[in-house]
């Protein structure tokens, strides 16, 4: 019975809980000393973060600037003229962001959404109700938990914590989460331990990836690392050997 759960049991479980959760600040503060804060995400209107959320699936960066560029010369970085263009047509201007067909028709899906949903103000959307708007976003083909909340993050300014494959990765190494964590209960490590604050989730999420891009690589740079054991201390990760 639960009830018979000696109280000793409770405190030590808060304890082992709140330690951890401290070590998730002592994290993220490491990491924002040394990259500074980051301006994210990247993009001049809310519309633009999610045509970028989108379009960065199974891409790098680099190429859905190029694609975002594109859309910008053709001036199709609007909500009218995404609707009104034919899917085909957009497709041939995502060449660069890859698997552009599958990308056309996924960003077509998304602008519907928008349309029906907000009709592009997104401050609207943020005064609805979260778990209802992440439920309807969720049910666009083509949008993913990631993409979802990048969107919900920093486009409609929800506090929501985004997980991608360096949150994974990192915080695997790290001693966080299991390799083999689902993404929600990555996305509950971080949201359980933090306040529910937008701008830090917005911040945190920026340094991780900074983090994954210049160390926590595949091939990691363990010795420059701002969370090596030399500079956290308490915090550190798996010996090379076990990546
Ligand atoms: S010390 Fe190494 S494994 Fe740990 S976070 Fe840094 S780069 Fe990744």
């Amino acid at each position: 019975m639960a009830n018979d759960v000696e109280p000793g049991c409770h405190a030590r479980f808060r304890a082992r809980r709140g330690a951890r959760d401290a070590r998730l600040m002592a994290v993220y503060r490491a990491l924002r000393e040394h990259f500074g804060h980051a301006a994210w995400w990247p993009g001049e209107s809310p519309l633009e973060v999610a045509v970028g959320a989108v379009l960065t699936q199974n891409t790098s960066w680099k190429n859905v600037e190029r694609a975002i560029a594109t859309l910008k010369r053709a001036g199709l970085l609007s909500l009218p003229a995404l609707e009104a263009i034919s899917e085909s047509a957009l497709a041939r201007h995502l060449q660069s962001a890859g698997t552009f067909r599958v990308k056309a028709r996924r960003l077509k899906n998304l602008v519907a959404w928008i349309s029906r949903e907000c009709g592009g103000d997104f401050e609207a959307l943020a005064r609805r109700p979260f778990a209802e708007v992440r439920a309807s976003l969720l049910a666009v083909n083509g949008v993913g938990d990631e993409t979802a909340d990048a969107i919900l993050l920093y486009a409609a300014s929800f506090p929501t914590f985004v997980v991608d494959a360096y949150t994974r990765r990192v915080f695997a190494r790290l001693g966080f989460l299991s390799s083999s964590a689902t993404y929600a209960e990555a996305k509950r490590l971080f949201e359980r331990a933090l306040p529910l604050d937008r701008a830090l989730f917005n911040d945190y999420h920026a340094q991780i990836v900074r983090l994954g891009q210049h160390y926590c690589r595949r091939n990691p740079k363990c010795g420059a690392c701002p969370l090596g054991p030399s500079t956290m201390g308490r915090v550190k990760c798996f010996d090379k050997n076990d990546l």
